[in-house]
């Protein structure tokens, strides 16, 4: 009932704030609260995923092709374990790539693709060492520069996980370096990776930052649009249903009831329509408060719609104490029957009504009419009919049913 709605504030609206709050504070700590957290952490690791699953065939094709032509380059001799820790660096690069067409793996994404991006790391680090050629040394060593930066950027590791694979291949590297006493010239060694490390940091972290405001963004804009939806669904809602009881108002019962004349119409079905008016009921309010009367209102309103649950059936408060219900495609033996079972159950509600004057309980009085429509036939005449003969029902006594029908063609 739309009653309900006024001044709540709906989930959509709750949500909205605190994520609009959360880009007012910040987020420095790239860390939401849940479910927040968890919803941009699938959705990042979803992306990141088929970000690699598109990228990893040209990136491993340039991979394969810069091999060659290093290889063509460099003269057989000079070449070293070149070949060896360059094959090595491919399979890790490999096997991050091809993880990423498993989706049983999707879940394991951070774990596999930084163990990938450190094996490849730390071989890239150790493998220029082993070059007698001077040359060989560089390029390899400005290559693990670029390597370290992809680690950081294109990968999508959350920046925790790109920190973790970029400085752990340096521990490795030099733990590998000082267990074997290769000569390591440190300054170069901090001109590409200490350097690269610190500026991926940098990169990923405001990668990282730039990615969860637009996913707060692009959360609130939803929200928004669930928010509008939402109130539209409200309005749209107020628009058609009474205020008090939540059946139908007099507007929306015009409309149906406009509809279901031409439908019945067109196929030459039988329509009835029943008034119910509560008997006495300005006694009621006198003896029993407004306050109560409204109660009562809804109780009757209750009964009514529950004599009205079939497909197109539709029941609506006419105004005060008068309700019309239209019973579509319903022929005249089954309304008398279902203005009988209304009266029945308002009569068995036993509501008290100590100033009646034909029972010390609430009645109701109802006037039923039903009619196949014509084209000669006004649609208001079956109301009509309908509202004389409750008006006869009170005439004769209240508590009771008047049924008549329109004179056939
Ligand atoms: P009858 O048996 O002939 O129908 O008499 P009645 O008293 O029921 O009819 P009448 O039309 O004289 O009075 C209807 C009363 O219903 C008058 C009004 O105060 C009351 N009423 C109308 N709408 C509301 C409402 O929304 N809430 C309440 N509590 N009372 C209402
Ligand atoms: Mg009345
Ligand atoms: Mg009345």
């Amino acid at each position: 009932m739309y009653s309900s709605y006024g001044g709540r504030q709906t989930l959509a609206e709750d949500n909205a704030l605190s994520i609009q709050d959360l880009l007012n504070r910040g987020f420095n700590r790239l860390l939401f609260p849940e479910p927040l957290e968890s919803d941009f952490r699938t959705l990042q690791q979803s992306q990141a995923i088929s970000t690699l699953r598109k990228n990893f065939p040209w990136v491993f094709g340039i991979y394969f092709l810069l091999g060659i032509g290093i290889w063509l380059l460099i003269p057989t001799g000079s070449l070293g374990i070149w070949p060896l820790i360059h094959s090595l660096i491919g399979t890790f690069v490999l096997i991050g790539g091809a993880c990423s067409y498993i989706p049983q793996l999707d879940r394991w994404y951070q774990q596999y693709a930084t163990f990938a991006a450190c094996g490849g790391l730390s071989l890239s680090i150790v493998g220029p060492l082993y070059y007698s050629d001077a040359a060989m040394t560089q390029i390899t060593q400005i290559g693990s520069l670029y390597v370290v930066i992809i680690v950081y950027t294109v990968l999508g590791l959350r920046f925790v996980s790109a920190c973790v694979a970029g400085w752990l291949s340096g521990v490795l590297a030099l733990t590998y370096i000082a267990a074997t006493n290769v000569k390591l010239d440190w300054l170069v060694f901090h001109e590409t990776f200490t350097a690269a490390n610190i500026v991926g940091m940098m990169m990923a972290y405001l990668g990282e930052h730039r990615n969860r405001t637009v996913f707060l963004q692009s959360r609130l804009l939803e929200l928004e649009k669930e928010k509008s939806e939402e109130l539209a669904k409200a309005m749209e809602k107020m628009s058609r249903e009474d205020g008090l009881t939540g059946l139908a108002n007099r507007r929306y019962f015009d409309a149906v009831y406009d509809r279901e004349w031409r439908r019945a119409q067109r196929y030459g079905h039988c329509m009835s329509v029943m008034f119910i008016d509560i008997d006495y009921f300005k006694k009621y309010n006198d003896h029993y408060g407004h306050q109560q009367g409204d109660e009562c209102i809804k109780a009757i309103a209750t009964i009514i719609s529950a004599q009205a649950q079939r497909a197109g059936d539709l029941a609506a408060r006419y105004g005060g104490e008068e309700f019309v219900v239209i019973y579509p495609q319903t022929n005249a033996d089954d309304l008398k029957l279902i203005g009988n079972r209304t009266l029945t159950a308002i009569r068995d509600a036993q509501l008290p009504n100590a100033e009646s004057k034909i029972k010390d309980t609430v009645t109701a009085s109802i006037g039923l009419a039903c009619c196949i429509p014509s084209q000669s036939l006004n649609k208001e005449a079956l109301l009509k009919l309908a509202d004389e003969n409750l008006y006869r029902a009170k005439e004769n006594g209240r508590d009771r049913v008047v049924f008549s029908a329109l004179p056939m063609e």
